[in-house]
């Protein structure tokens, strides 16, 4: 699966442009600059998958990848797909992006059936910041199943890695929805990145 090209379908500004509900879909979320493109084309091994460094206008919309080679028709749907959520707590952001964030957003993992997991990704030089705690309430909230991705593990020592894992694993205890296993990467490096390509195939195949 993650060994074919995967292709952008589609960027949904709101709800009525997602596509409709087929295949399982696995989402990506985090701060503004957390690694989440590099992220996404480190998983699929395609360098210009999802822009790194966010794209003008790209950055408010939830963008669909898929599997190359599926006509989406009945019958001929891919077996998932990957949504990159948009970026939140820039700092500059004006009130109006936050509130169409937060709206976006939440329909989106309220009312998306065939969501089957967010993997929400946590700088690991900053850990979990107050933003995150709030994102994770909103993904309690929604009941929607999360899982926590330490991203640029390369930047710190290998010890400090493990006791954020520790640490974010007892944070994780207080949240009902999200999944106890933390899973530490480095797009950078390939580190952890077969270990998340697992996880994702067990959440899609559950
Ligand atoms: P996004 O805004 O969350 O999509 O973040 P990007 O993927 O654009 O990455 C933000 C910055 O962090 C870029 O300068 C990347 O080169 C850097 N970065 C991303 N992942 C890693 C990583 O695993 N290791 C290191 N050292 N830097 C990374």
């Amino acid at each position: 699966l993650f060994a074919r090209p995967w292709v952008f379908i589609r960027g949904v500004p709101a709800m009525k442009f997602l596509p409709p509900e087929g295949p399982p879909e696995v989402a990506f979320a985090g701060r503004s600059n957390v690694g989440k493109s590099s992220l996404i084309n480190a998983l699929v091994g395609q360098k210009g998958l999802a822009r790194t460094s966010n794209t003008p206008g790209r950055t408010q919309e939830l963008n669909y990848f898929v599997p190359e080679g599926y006509s989406g028709d009945a019958g001929d749907l891919p077996p998932m797909a990957l949504v990159d959520m948009p970026g939140y707590g820039f700092a500059k952001a004006p009130k109006t992006q936050v509130d169409a964030w937060t709206k976006l957003v939440f329909e989106y993992l309220r009312g998306r059936v065939t969501l089957k997991r967010v993997y929400l990704l946590i700088d690991a030089r900053h850990g979990v910041k107050k933003i995150d705690e709030e994102v994770m309430d909103l993904l309690d909230t929604a009941a929607v199943s999360y899982q926590v991705v330490l991203t640029k593990a390369d930047k710190i020592k290998p010890p400090a890695v493990m006791r954020l894992v520790e640490e974010t694993r007892e944070k994780m205890a207080k949240h009902p929805a999200a999944f106890p296993e933390i899973v530490a990467t480095s797009s950078e490096k390939g580190a952890g990145m077969d270990e998340l390509r697992a996880a994702i195939v067990r959440a899609v195949s559950d």
